[in-house]
């Protein structure tokens, strides 16, 4: 499966797509600052930066659809630290 770079929701654990999602926007009141507003019934919202996006792994539909929610999606950042 394809690997993408997403968003975490603290609240519920679903994980935001920036590419796909139409949560994500860029916040105006802060610059570089993207703000996250998760899908109902979680509405639950967080700020945060580019550098906070994390790889995750995804099926295509998964990722076209813009979020996955927990069991949806493999968590890269283990991984990514073992290898380094
Ligand atoms: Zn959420």
């Amino acid at each position: 499966m394809p690997i993408h770079m997403g968003i975490v929701c603290g609240a519920c654990g679903a994980v935001h797509f920036v590419a796909t999602s139409a949560a994500i926007e860029l916040s105006s009141a802060i610059d570089g600052m993207y703000r996250l507003t998760c899908q109902p019934p979680c509405s639950s919202t967080r700020q945060f930066r580019k550098d906070e996006m994390r790889p995750y792994r995804v099926s295509e539909d998964v990722f076209n659809s813009g979020y996955a929610t927990q069991g949806e999606y493999e968590d890269l950042d283990n991984y990514w630290t073992g290898a380094a």
